[in-house]
């Protein structure tokens, strides 16, 4: 069982791969992976002052046959594990929590997508990143729909509803900010269909929620699919996990005509546990994934030459390099 591609994400910091040592991972990934996909912050696209190097990462990719995508986190919005910096100067654009919900993360501040500033900054910034760069895709890394009630959701839940937001943080806004969200998402995706990109979606499995119906009926969204991890510090899960994921995201692709991407996890990974990885990617192979993507990070893993060992068979195994 083979899938149509195979997918590494780089966790950032990829233009550090111009140096010639880094240029070896390189070489060894595109041995295995027909695409790179990397979180990034707003500043690793300009990195060390607006000099060519991000430019330079992208075509020593191309020149191994490999294609990029890019997560941006603008907004704090699509990549939490690199922090973007500029909603933090505009902090009349973060999300107002209503005053009964919990905020999880307090500590992060993300702009609302219903904001006009936020809005206008995300056009400019990815028709400028796709402009000047030969990206050939963009993702979106786990959206999450958070509650809200600043001024512009308040008017734009009044316009399309006749009635005044409750102002809670119930299931009447949170079902208005998944479409706010979605809608955000296509506006991104409509840019990127200009010049031609592909475009994915990465989601935090939740196969019943709202959010993620919205999301597969996107119309210029290419890829779509759950990052089912099942080793976590105190929520364990059996592997059979991965394939229950997987089935219940075949189903919802089917539906919207996506590629089904399934990310395995590649992080957090206890020593004698690296095993599992390619058991995961053959149950995800195996129920139905179009893209197997590995991803590999320090964070939690215990033995990392095996970890990567194991991703690195696994995209072999099951992938078209064979
Ligand atoms: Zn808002």
């Amino acid at each position: 069982m083979v899938v149509k591609e195979t997918w590494m994400i780089q966790p950032g910091s990829l233009p550090l791969w111009v140096h010639p040592v880094f240029k070896r991972d390189v070489r060894e990934l595109s041995g295995c992976a027909d695409v790179i996909y990397e979180y990034a912050s707003e500043h690793e696209i300009k990195p060390y002052g607006g000099t060519e190097i991000f430019k330079n990462t992208i075509k020593i990719i191309h020149d191994h046959g490999m294609k990029f995508f890019v997560s941006l986190g603008t907004g704090d919005r699509f990549s939490v594990i690199n922090p973007c910096t500029w909603h933090l100067v505009h902090p009349e654009t973060w999300i107002e929590w209503p005053p009964d919900a919990i905020d999880p993360t307090p500590w992060i501040k993300r702009s609302c997508v219903n904001n006009p500033v936020f809005i206008e900054y995300t056009k400019q910034y990815y028709s400028n990143l796709f402009s000047n760069y030969d990206v050939d895709g963009v993702g979106f890394d786990e959206p999450h729909e958070f509650p809200c009630v600043c001024k512009y959701c308040q008017r734009k839940f009044e316009e399309l509803n006749h009635r005044k937001m409750s102002g809670r943080g119930d299931e009447e806004n949170i079902r208005f900010q998944a479409e706010s969200l979605a809608e955000y998402i296509s506006m991104i995706s409509d840019i990127a269909k200009q010049t031609d990109l592909k475009t994915a979606c990465v989601v935090g499995p939740r196969p019943e929620a709202y959010l993620h119906e919205l999301l597969v009926k996107t119309k210029d969204l290419d890829y779509f699919g759950p990052d089912p991890y099942w080793i976590y510090p105190g929520s364990q899960k059996d592997i059979s996990w991965v394939s229950e994921m997987t089935k219940a995201y075949r189903k919802i692709c089917d539906v919207g005509k996506k590629l089904l991407w399934v990310v395995i996890q590649g992080h957090n990974i206890p020593s004698g546990r690296e095993v599992e990885i390619y058991e995961a990617g053959r149950l995800a192979a195996e129920n139905g994934a179009d893209v197997l993507c590995g991803y590999f990070h320090w964070r939690g893993t215990e033995n990392p030459e095996a970890t990567w060992d194991t991703i690195f068979r696994m995209l072999i195994d099951f992938g078209q390099k064979r």
